[in-house]
């Protein structure tokens, strides 16, 4: 009773001075979170950007979950919507991944699956106010699917833009990424990623495993001359594990999501405050309607 009492007292004393609820404060970046009518005032306050961070269900080495590269992307989709606000899409597991069929856990959708279900996303949400949208992929299987789906944004008009954010560590960062690291093979699975994770939901990396499996270059087809093929991936690791996991620390993984979030942060605001891609892509369209006049 007492407790209550000082309890009472003490939001009689304090509640006065907290700020007003402002609801452009407390509307959530994360879609799945807001209500119907926030959702209108979420389109306005995002400059109607949307974000899509993209994972994927595969084997990550032995010591990582199969869903590590959505946690990874949709982090730095968190991180940077708190910073500039723009909506983050729930989570999204269609993509590339037909070199992991090999390995348990690997939901490889059809080439037309994946495809009509990121163009039918963007177009669903372009009917629902976002016409900016951001792909951000945390996934390597989609390093070409990506890039090729944004290009082929042209082959019709359409009322929204696609941009696909593509993330480079500053010069200072990446002095500091590579005296942070120990290992020099590094890839899907490895150093990075593991710290990454560990940043993220260190309950989930289980590193006493991740020397379990090989994640050295394999090169099988390092004599392969000019060439192309879609197994290259199996030839060099066929582990689906690039690097050591074993190799992790906190300070990189946070250096890692940091570097991309402050950069996402540049894009969402560029695209809140600039019209040059849909002007530029409006032009091309009514052009390409008629080329020979
Ligand atoms: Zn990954």
């Amino acid at each position: 009773m007492k407790k209550l009492f000082a309890c009472l007292f003490s939001m009689f004393l304090f509640v006065p001075l907290l700020p007003q609820a402002n609801s452009s404060q407390v509307i959530p970046f994360r879609m799945e979170e807001l209500t119907a009518t926030q959702f209108v005032s979420a389109i306005a306050k995002a400059g109607s950007v949307c974000v899509i961070p993209l994972g994927i269900l595969e084997k990550h080495g032995p010591h990582l979950p199969i869903g590590a590269d959505l946690f990874q992307a949709r982090e730095v989709a968190f991180m940077a919507a708190e910073k500039e606000y723009a909506v983050v899409f729930p989570p999204y597991f269609t993509g590339q991944i037909f070199e992991a069929k090999h390995q348990p856990g690997a939901i490889a959708y059809s080439t037309d699956l994946m495809w009509k279900m990121l163009d039918e996303t963007c177009s669903e949400l372009s009917r629902n106010g976002f016409k900016k949208i951001i792909l951000l992929s945390g996934h390597g299987g989609n390093n070409s699917f990506l890039p090729f789906f944004c290009q082929s944004q042209l082959a019709s008009p359409r009322d929204y833009i696609v941009v696909l954010f593509q993330p480079s560590p500053d010069e200072a960062t990446q002095k500091a990424i590579n005296t942070l690291k120990k290992t020099k093979n590094d890839g899907h699975a490895g150093e990075e990623e593991t710290s990454m994770m560990y940043v993220i939901r260190p309950d989930l990396v289980h590193a006493e495993d991740a020397k379990s499996q090989s994640g050295a270059d394999q090169a099988h087809l390092k004599d392969l001359p000019f060439g192309y093929t879609g197994i290259w991936w199996y030839a060099r690791f066929p582990n689906h594990y690039a690097g050591d996991g074993s190799q992790y620390n906190k300070e990189l993984g946070k250096l890692l999501l940091k570097s991309d979030a402050d950069q996402l942060v540049e894009l969402i605001s560029y695209l809140k405050k600039n019209n040059t891609i849909e002007t530029l892509t409006k032009e091309f369209y009514s052009k390409a309607g008629a080329p020979v006049k």
